[in-house]
Protein backbone atom coordinates (compact mmCIF):
# COMPACT_ATOMS: atom_id res chain seq x y z
CA UNK A 1 0.00 0.00 0.00
CA UNK A 2 0.96 3.63 -0.78
CA UNK A 3 2.66 4.99 2.22
CA UNK A 4 3.21 8.76 0.81
CA UNK A 5 1.85 11.34 3.26
CA UNK A 6 0.46 14.52 1.75
CA UNK A 7 0.85 17.82 1.64
CA UNK A 8 -1.20 20.64 -0.53
CA UNK A 9 -1.27 24.25 -0.47
CA UNK A 10 -3.82 26.36 -2.01
CA UNK A 11 -2.59 29.84 -2.72
CA UNK A 12 -5.41 32.36 -3.20
CA UNK A 13 -5.56 36.12 -3.68
CA UNK A 14 -6.51 36.73 -0.03
CA UNK A 15 -5.40 33.69 1.79
CA UNK A 16 -3.38 30.74 1.31
CA UNK A 17 -4.21 27.34 2.97
CA UNK A 18 -2.07 24.21 3.60
CA UNK A 19 -3.61 20.67 4.54
CA UNK A 20 -1.16 17.79 5.09
CA UNK A 21 -2.73 14.35 4.77
CA UNK A 22 -1.95 10.49 5.82
CA UNK A 23 -1.71 7.96 3.23
CA UNK A 24 -5.66 7.10 4.04
CA UNK A 25 -6.31 10.59 3.28
CA UNK A 26 -7.41 11.55 7.00
CA UNK A 27 -6.23 15.18 7.60
CA UNK A 28 -3.63 15.57 10.27
CA UNK A 29 -3.64 19.55 9.91
CA UNK A 30 -5.16 22.55 8.18
CA UNK A 31 -3.96 26.15 8.58
CA UNK A 32 -4.97 29.25 6.54
CA UNK A 33 -2.48 32.76 6.63
CA UNK A 34 -3.32 35.78 4.84
CA UNK A 35 -1.56 35.93 1.62
CA UNK A 36 1.41 38.61 1.77
CA UNK A 37 1.19 39.48 -2.29
CA UNK A 38 3.33 42.71 -2.28
CA UNK A 39 6.26 41.53 -3.62
CA UNK A 40 6.86 37.71 -5.04
CA UNK A 41 9.62 36.44 -2.55
CA UNK A 42 6.64 37.00 0.10
CA UNK A 43 4.55 34.57 -1.83
CA UNK A 44 7.17 32.59 -1.31
CA UNK A 45 7.87 32.95 2.26
CA UNK A 46 4.07 32.14 3.20
CA UNK A 47 4.39 28.90 1.27
CA UNK A 48 7.43 27.89 2.64
CA UNK A 49 6.32 28.52 6.36
CA UNK A 50 3.30 26.60 6.14
CA UNK A 51 5.02 23.49 4.17
CA UNK A 52 7.96 23.41 6.66
CA UNK A 53 4.68 23.36 9.18
CA UNK A 54 3.88 20.00 7.75
CA UNK A 55 6.99 18.79 7.96
CA UNK A 56 8.02 19.58 11.41
CA UNK A 57 4.80 17.87 12.01
CA UNK A 58 5.50 14.46 10.28
CA UNK A 59 8.98 14.39 12.11
CA UNK A 60 7.91 15.16 14.91
CA UNK A 61 4.84 12.59 15.48
CA UNK A 62 6.28 9.83 12.44
CA UNK A 63 9.84 10.25 11.65
CA UNK A 64 11.23 9.92 8.53
CA UNK A 65 8.16 9.88 6.46
CA UNK A 66 7.77 9.81 3.08
CA UNK A 67 5.32 12.88 1.38
CA UNK A 68 4.67 14.42 -1.65
CA UNK A 69 3.74 18.31 -2.08
CA UNK A 70 1.32 19.82 -4.22
CA UNK A 71 0.42 23.45 -4.89
CA UNK A 72 -2.66 24.81 -6.71
CA UNK A 73 -2.04 28.72 -8.23
CA UNK A 74 -4.50 31.04 -9.39
CA UNK A 75 -2.72 30.89 -12.67
CA UNK A 76 -1.19 28.62 -15.03
CA UNK A 77 2.18 27.22 -15.60
CA UNK A 78 3.38 27.78 -19.39
CA UNK A 79 4.61 24.50 -20.86
CA UNK A 80 6.98 25.87 -22.70
CA UNK A 81 8.55 28.29 -20.25
CA UNK A 82 7.61 27.14 -17.02
CA UNK A 83 6.73 30.63 -15.83
CA UNK A 84 3.21 31.24 -14.47
CA UNK A 85 1.16 33.07 -17.27
CA UNK A 86 -2.69 34.48 -16.60
CA UNK A 87 -2.63 34.86 -12.95
CA UNK A 88 -5.11 37.36 -11.23
CA UNK A 89 -2.57 37.58 -8.68
CA UNK A 90 -0.15 39.23 -10.92
CA UNK A 91 3.23 39.25 -9.16
CA UNK A 92 2.93 35.51 -10.33
CA UNK A 93 3.51 36.39 -13.74
CA UNK A 94 7.02 35.76 -15.38
CA UNK A 95 8.26 33.23 -12.53
CA UNK A 96 9.60 30.22 -12.17
CA UNK A 97 7.51 28.84 -9.32
CA UNK A 98 7.72 25.46 -9.56
CA UNK A 99 11.47 25.80 -9.75
CA UNK A 100 12.06 28.37 -6.78
CA UNK A 101 10.33 26.84 -4.23
CA UNK A 102 12.00 23.19 -5.34
CA UNK A 103 15.00 25.17 -4.76
CA UNK A 104 13.92 26.42 -1.78
CA UNK A 105 12.13 23.44 0.00
CA UNK A 106 15.06 21.00 -1.40
CA UNK A 107 11.83 18.83 -2.48
CA UNK A 108 9.98 18.00 -5.91
CA UNK A 109 6.89 19.50 -6.00
CA UNK A 110 3.62 19.72 -8.49
CA UNK A 111 1.98 22.95 -9.17
CA UNK A 112 -1.42 23.60 -11.38
CA UNK A 113 -4.16 25.58 -11.77
CA UNK A 114 -6.34 26.24 -8.99
CA UNK A 115 -9.66 25.28 -11.32
CA UNK A 116 -7.89 22.45 -12.13
CA UNK A 117 -7.24 21.59 -8.38
CA UNK A 118 -11.06 21.82 -7.58
CA UNK A 119 -12.51 19.71 -10.41
CA UNK A 120 -9.73 17.01 -9.52
CA UNK A 121 -10.71 17.05 -5.76
CA UNK A 122 -14.48 16.91 -7.28
CA UNK A 123 -14.14 13.86 -9.31
CA UNK A 124 -11.89 12.23 -6.81
CA UNK A 125 -14.55 12.81 -3.18
CA UNK A 126 -16.96 15.05 -4.14
CA UNK A 127 -20.25 15.69 -6.48
CA UNK A 128 -18.43 13.97 -9.50
CA UNK A 129 -16.38 10.86 -7.56
CA UNK A 130 -18.50 8.26 -9.40
CA UNK A 131 -17.44 9.65 -13.13
CA UNK A 132 -14.04 9.68 -14.87
CA UNK A 133 -14.58 12.13 -17.55
CA UNK A 134 -15.59 15.20 -15.81
CA UNK A 135 -15.87 19.16 -16.96
CA UNK A 136 -15.49 21.28 -13.93
CA UNK A 137 -16.67 24.93 -14.60
CA UNK A 138 -16.51 27.77 -11.99
CA UNK A 139 -18.28 30.65 -11.98
CA UNK A 140 -17.13 33.14 -9.14
CA UNK A 141 -15.82 36.34 -10.06
CA UNK A 142 -14.27 35.32 -13.23
CA UNK A 143 -15.41 31.95 -15.37
CA UNK A 144 -12.80 29.04 -14.47
CA UNK A 145 -12.60 25.72 -15.79
CA UNK A 146 -10.35 22.71 -15.94
CA UNK A 147 -10.75 18.85 -17.30
CA UNK A 148 -10.33 15.46 -16.15
CA UNK A 149 -9.90 12.16 -18.23
CA UNK A 150 -9.78 8.84 -16.58
CA UNK A 151 -9.39 10.57 -13.28
CA UNK A 152 -6.24 13.07 -14.11
CA UNK A 153 -6.19 16.68 -14.92
CA UNK A 154 -5.58 17.26 -18.85
CA UNK A 155 -3.28 19.97 -19.49
CA UNK A 156 -3.56 20.09 -23.00
CA UNK A 157 -0.75 21.48 -25.07
CA UNK A 158 -0.32 24.94 -23.61
CA UNK A 159 -1.39 24.08 -20.34
CA UNK A 160 -4.64 26.00 -20.91
CA UNK A 161 -7.31 23.20 -21.46
CA UNK A 162 -10.15 23.84 -19.62
CA UNK A 163 -10.11 27.34 -19.96
CA UNK A 164 -13.56 27.72 -21.38
CA UNK A 165 -14.45 31.43 -19.43
CA UNK A 166 -12.49 33.05 -22.77
CA UNK A 167 -14.09 31.57 -25.54
CA UNK A 168 -15.86 34.08 -27.53
CA UNK A 169 -19.82 33.25 -27.77
CA UNK A 170 -20.69 36.74 -29.31
CA UNK A 171 -18.37 39.10 -31.10
CA UNK A 172 -20.14 42.35 -30.73
CA UNK A 173 -20.19 41.74 -26.85
CA UNK A 174 -18.00 43.53 -24.13
CA UNK A 175 -14.42 43.88 -24.27
CA UNK A 176 -13.02 41.43 -21.54
CA UNK A 177 -9.89 42.03 -19.86
CA UNK A 178 -8.04 39.01 -22.33
CA UNK A 179 -8.39 41.34 -25.42
CA UNK A 180 -11.23 39.32 -26.67
CA UNK A 181 -14.50 40.85 -26.94
CA UNK A 182 -17.77 38.63 -25.49
CA UNK A 183 -16.29 36.31 -23.89
CA UNK A 184 -18.40 33.47 -21.81
CA UNK A 185 -16.59 35.29 -18.94
CA UNK A 186 -17.99 38.60 -19.81
CA UNK A 187 -21.96 37.38 -19.58
CA UNK A 188 -22.19 34.29 -16.52
CA UNK A 189 -19.41 35.13 -14.19
CA UNK A 190 -20.63 37.44 -11.53
CA UNK A 191 -18.73 40.16 -12.44
CA UNK A 192 -19.95 39.63 -15.99
CA UNK A 193 -23.57 39.41 -14.55
CA UNK A 194 -23.33 43.00 -12.40
CA UNK A 195 -21.71 44.35 -15.11
CA UNK A 196 -24.52 43.73 -17.45
CA UNK A 197 -26.84 45.22 -14.91
CA UNK A 198 -25.30 48.24 -14.58
CA UNK A 199 -25.13 48.71 -17.96
CA UNK A 200 -28.43 48.88 -18.71
CA UNK A 201 -29.56 50.60 -15.38
CA UNK A 202 -27.00 52.34 -14.51
CA UNK A 203 -27.40 50.96 -10.67
CA UNK A 204 -25.01 48.44 -9.20
CA UNK A 205 -26.27 45.50 -7.94
CA UNK A 206 -24.50 42.40 -6.78
CA UNK A 207 -25.23 39.20 -8.22
CA UNK A 208 -27.77 37.58 -5.50
CA UNK A 209 -29.53 40.61 -5.69
CA UNK A 210 -29.96 40.59 -9.26
CA UNK A 211 -31.63 36.80 -8.81
CA UNK A 212 -33.97 38.19 -6.21
CA UNK A 213 -35.31 40.41 -8.53
CA UNK A 214 -35.47 38.31 -11.47
CA UNK A 215 -37.38 35.56 -9.35
CA UNK A 216 -39.82 38.36 -8.23
CA UNK A 217 -40.64 39.23 -11.76
CA UNK A 218 -38.86 42.52 -11.64
CA UNK A 219 -37.97 43.92 -15.06
CA UNK A 220 -35.13 44.78 -16.43
CA UNK A 221 -33.72 41.80 -13.95
CA UNK A 222 -35.91 39.07 -15.15
CA UNK A 223 -34.76 39.87 -18.75
CA UNK A 224 -31.10 39.75 -18.14
CA UNK A 225 -31.44 36.60 -16.00
CA UNK A 226 -33.33 35.40 -18.88
CA UNK A 227 -30.55 36.04 -21.19
CA UNK A 228 -27.46 34.87 -18.42
CA UNK A 229 -29.40 31.51 -18.47
CA UNK A 230 -29.07 31.43 -22.20
CA UNK A 231 -26.09 31.97 -22.55
CA UNK A 232 -24.90 29.96 -19.94
CA UNK A 233 -26.43 27.17 -21.68
CA UNK A 234 -25.02 28.03 -25.12
CA UNK A 235 -21.55 27.92 -23.12
CA UNK A 236 -22.29 24.69 -21.29
CA UNK A 237 -24.04 22.98 -24.51
CA UNK A 238 -20.66 23.85 -26.46
CA UNK A 239 -18.29 22.21 -24.09
CA UNK A 240 -20.36 19.28 -24.16
CA UNK A 241 -20.69 19.05 -27.93
CA UNK A 242 -16.96 19.15 -27.88
CA UNK A 243 -15.77 17.01 -24.88
CA UNK A 244 -19.27 15.29 -24.31
CA UNK A 245 -17.70 14.26 -20.55
CA UNK A 246 -19.72 12.19 -17.67
CA UNK A 247 -20.60 14.90 -16.01
CA UNK A 248 -20.18 18.53 -15.32
CA UNK A 249 -19.35 19.54 -12.05
CA UNK A 250 -20.10 23.46 -11.08
CA UNK A 251 -17.89 25.90 -8.30
CA UNK A 252 -17.70 29.35 -7.20
CA UNK A 253 -20.26 31.49 -5.79
CA UNK A 254 -22.80 31.20 -8.83
CA UNK A 255 -23.08 27.56 -8.28
CA UNK A 256 -25.76 28.82 -5.58
CA UNK A 257 -28.26 29.79 -8.15
CA UNK A 258 -30.74 26.93 -8.44
CA UNK A 259 -32.10 27.53 -11.88
CA UNK A 260 -28.57 26.62 -13.32
CA UNK A 261 -29.76 23.17 -12.74
CA UNK A 262 -33.31 23.39 -13.86
CA UNK A 263 -34.29 25.98 -16.34
CA UNK A 264 -30.42 26.52 -17.60
CA UNK A 265 -30.25 22.59 -17.69
CA UNK A 266 -32.77 23.03 -20.51
CA UNK A 267 -30.54 25.36 -22.15
CA UNK A 268 -28.12 23.46 -22.33
CA UNK A 269 -30.21 20.50 -24.19
CA UNK A 270 -31.22 22.96 -26.73
CA UNK A 271 -27.72 24.21 -27.70
CA UNK A 272 -25.62 20.51 -27.10
CA UNK A 273 -25.31 19.23 -30.66
CA UNK A 274 -27.37 16.16 -29.02
CA UNK A 275 -31.20 15.63 -29.01
CA UNK A 276 -31.48 14.02 -25.74
CA UNK A 277 -28.60 14.96 -23.63
CA UNK A 278 -28.40 13.08 -20.10
CA UNK A 279 -25.12 14.65 -18.78
CA UNK A 280 -25.59 15.08 -15.61
CA UNK A 281 -24.96 18.66 -14.70
CA UNK A 282 -23.80 19.22 -10.67
CA UNK A 283 -23.19 21.86 -7.88
CA UNK A 284 -20.29 20.78 -5.97
CA UNK A 285 -19.85 18.76 -2.49
CA UNK A 286 -16.30 20.32 -1.53
CA UNK A 287 -17.05 24.04 -1.64
CA UNK A 288 -13.79 26.08 -0.83
CA UNK A 289 -12.22 23.06 0.52
CA UNK A 290 -11.57 21.73 -2.88
CA UNK A 291 -8.57 23.96 -3.60
CA UNK A 292 -6.79 22.41 -1.42
CA UNK A 293 -7.37 18.86 -1.25
CA UNK A 294 -6.96 18.68 -5.15
CA UNK A 295 -3.86 20.59 -4.86
CA UNK A 296 -2.60 17.57 -2.34
CA UNK A 297 -3.94 14.85 -4.56
CA UNK A 298 -1.74 16.46 -7.71
CA UNK A 299 0.83 13.69 -7.17
CA UNK A 300 -1.96 10.89 -7.59
CA UNK A 301 -1.84 12.50 -11.32
CA UNK A 302 1.07 11.43 -13.75
ZN1 LIG B 1 -11.64 36.85 -22.14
Amino acid sequence: MNQTYKIGVDLGGTKTEVILLDPENNVLLRERIPTRKDTYENILNGICYLIDKCINHLKINYGEVEYNIGIGIPGIIDQKTQKVINANTTILIGNTLQKDLENRLQHKIKIDNDANCFVLAETIAGATKDYHNVFGIIMGTGCGGGLVINKQIYKGFHGIAGEWGHFSIHPEGPLCWCGNKGCIETFISGSGLENLYYNETGESLKVPDIVKKARNHLQPAKKIFEQFLDNFGRAVGGIISIFDPDAIVIGGGLSNIDELYTIGYEKVKKYAFYHDIKTPILKNQLGDSAGVFGAAWLNNTT
